[in-house]
């Protein structure tokens, strides 16, 4: 009940083509009760031998009228209610996806994609049906049992209508119970169904790991097992649906027991006529669907609900990172000043950032190194305010971070991530997703600032090569150059590369980076990257440990100075080294 009424904005909206569909639902409720009374009538007077010919034929027009009516009203009503739940189904996941798409990362973190994608296409359509079938089921089986039941005392006999009655409760308990049990079993065999479809995906995705690590037999077997499981879990369901219907059977097979026995000896004593009895078995048969449907309202209203929690739940979690009611919207271009920054991820009990200071001019290029989990990633995270930030700490153009619109800062900032998503779209799309206007000159000229155009033109389809599922036909390093493409076509006043040149040899890595000092002159760049020489023309090189920054400086400075900085990189230039010698000695 709650759920309808918390549904109520909808209905309200669409009231109209409620009010009708329910008036004409109510309608058919009502002419349904003609049929049996008329064919009642006319036993008795086929008894009494006072059933003329054209009374006949008048009865039979009028009841072939009736059932062409109730035709049409029937499929009006249907398409009226279950037309109007599906529009809901459709307006409750909009809401859901443009909820979903303003969350942060913090959110998603905390949630399996599995599960919300559950209530996508679980919930949703339990919500549907609680506005579809919830409100047929309800208006109907209320209005329709109360009145056949009132024709059924009214003009029959109420004696026979109660003992006739008896076992109809049963009814509507035993499918409310076994709707119950079935929809519990039902979930159970979802889930495993779930389960087994995991399985099938990564081994079928992961099948080069599998026969590498000759784990072929191992991974049958624990299919097998995954499938049997899922087995059990739909003969259990089976087995309910079985002594379903059989037990309504019995149920209702009593009712008309009790009807024709009770009935027939009311006949032989003469309180009713035979017409009135094959009118009340008609009538019994009328009420049969009305029990059976309060049974399911039961289910349906409860099913609903929990659903409707569930996605309330959900919409009603605030984005972690709210942008100020007089957010700033135009922000000069220009320097980026960090002042004793400590961060701490929402949940984590260690600041990933710590006591971070540092501040770079506009046109300046920034270095950010250190070794794995130092936190170069979270200070990429952080400049785009993907997590709340304290409050004063981190300022562009002067502008404390959490004061400039989301909207703005995403603008002036192009990000390529550590971990390169590309989508399902084609190369020349995957491009100019930023600026889906981009013309096909700049698109290229993008790709070949990233190094990327030459293994373009040799997929035959160019920019309208489609990247498979995950991009599956394209390198690694393929994939990270579309992926600095994509952000070099914005032309951002702030570009941050987060370890985007790790799957890239050397020399690609030197000309990428001299495109770069060419391109974003007078504009500011930031580079994390492990391979020191990405960095080594940076104005600035920071080098973080644990968080902190422990070496700062050019890269001169940070050779004499003789720390971590200059240890690494005289390695990383004797491996290059050897690595050269070697292929001198393939050769
Ligand atoms: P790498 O060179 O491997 O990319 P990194 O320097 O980019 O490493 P970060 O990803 O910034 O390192 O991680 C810094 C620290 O923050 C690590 O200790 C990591 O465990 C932690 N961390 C990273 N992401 C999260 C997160 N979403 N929630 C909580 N802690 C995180
Ligand atoms: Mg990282």
């Amino acid at each position: 009940m709650h759920t309808l009424l918390q549904l109520g904005w909808f209905f309200k909206k669409y009231w109209k083509r409620y009010t009708l569909g329910i008036a004409l639902l109510l309608a058919v409720d009502l002419l349904m009760l003609l049929p049996p009374g008329l064919i009642g009538q006319t036993v008795d007077q086929i008894r009494n031998g006072t059933l003329s010919r054209t009374e006949l034929t008048e009865r039979i027009l009028l009841l072939l009228g009736l059932g062409i009516g109730l035709y049409g009203m029937r499929i009006a009503w249907r398409f009226l209610l279950f037309g109007g739940s599906l529009m809901l189904e459709q307006r409750l996941r909009e809401r859901f996806f443009a909820h979903l798409t303003k969350m942060t990362p913090s959110f998603y973190q905390t949630r399996r994609t599995g599960d919300l994608m559950a209530v996508a296409t679980n919930d949703i359509p339990a919500i549907e049906q609680t506005a579809g079938m919830g409100v047929l089921t309800l208006v109907d089986s209320l209005f329709m049992s109360v009145l056949t039941l009132g024709i059924m005392v009214y003009t029959i006999d109420w004696k026979l209508t109660v003992a006739a009655l008896v076992p109809l409760p049963f009814l509507a308990w035993s499918s409310a119970y076994y709707g119950r049990l079935l929809h519990d079993r039902f979930l159970l065999a979802q889930e495993a169904f779930g389960v087994m479809n995991d399985h099938v995906q990564q081994s079928i995705s992961g099948v080069r790991v599998i026969r590498a690590f000759v784990q072929e037999k191992h991974d049958v077997e624990s299919f097998r097992k995954v499938s049997e499981h899922t087995l059990e879990r739909n003969v259990s369901v089976a087995k309910v649906d079985a002594l379903f219907e059989p037990t309504i059977g019995v149920i209702i097979g009593f009712s008309f027991l009790i009807g024709l026995g009770y009935g027939t000896f009311l006949v032989f004593s003469s309180q009713i006529s035979l017409g009135d009895l094959v009118a009340f078995n008609l009538y019994l048969g009328m009420l049969i669907w009305p029990m059976l449907a309060f049974g399911w309202l039961m289910n349906i209203l409860q099913r609903g609900s929990a659903s409707a929690k569930r996605l309330q739940e959900l919409l009603e979690v605030e984005p972690d990172v709210q942008e100020q009611n007089d957010a700033v919207r135009e922000v000069p271009a220009g320097s980026i000043v960090i002042n004793e920054l400590t961060f701490t991820y929402p949940g984590a009990s260690h600041p990933a950032l710590q006591k971070i200071s540092f501040a770079c001019q506009k046109g300046e290029t920034i270095g950010v190194v250190g070794r794995t989990g130092s936190g170069k990633s979270t200070l990429c995270r952080v400049l785009l305010h993907q997590y709340p930030v304290p409050a004063e700490r981190v300022f562009l153009a002067g502008t404390p971070l959490e004061q400039i619109s989301l909207g703005t800062l995403r603008e002036k900032i192009a990000y390529v991530p550590q971990e390169h998503l590309l989508f399902s779209r084609s190369i020349g799309e995957n491009v100019a997703f930023g600026r889906p206007g981009a013309t096909q000159e700049e698109i290229w000229q993008a790709l070949a600032l990233a190094e990327m155009s030459h293994d373009l033109e040799r997929f035959p389809e160019g920019l309208e090569t489609m990247v498979g599922e995950k991009g599956v036909m394209l390198s690694g390093g393929q994939k990270q150059r579309i992926s600095i493409a994509r952000a070099l076509l914005l032309d951002a006043e702030i570009l941050i590369l987060d370890d985007s040149l790790s799957a890239v040899d050397a020399r690609t890595e030197e000309k990428i980076i001299q495109h770069l000092r060419k391109e974003r002159q007078g504009k500011t760049t930031i580079i994390t990257a492990h391979r020191l020489s990405a960095v080594q023309h940076a104005q600035q090189i920071l080098v973080l440990d644990q968080g902190e920054i422990v070496e700062r400086g050019t890269h001169d400075e940070l050779m004499a100075a003789n720390g971590w900085y200059a240890e690494q990189f005289r390695r990383q230039q004797m491996e290059r080294q050897v690595a050269g010698a070697e292929r001198g000695l393939e050769t």
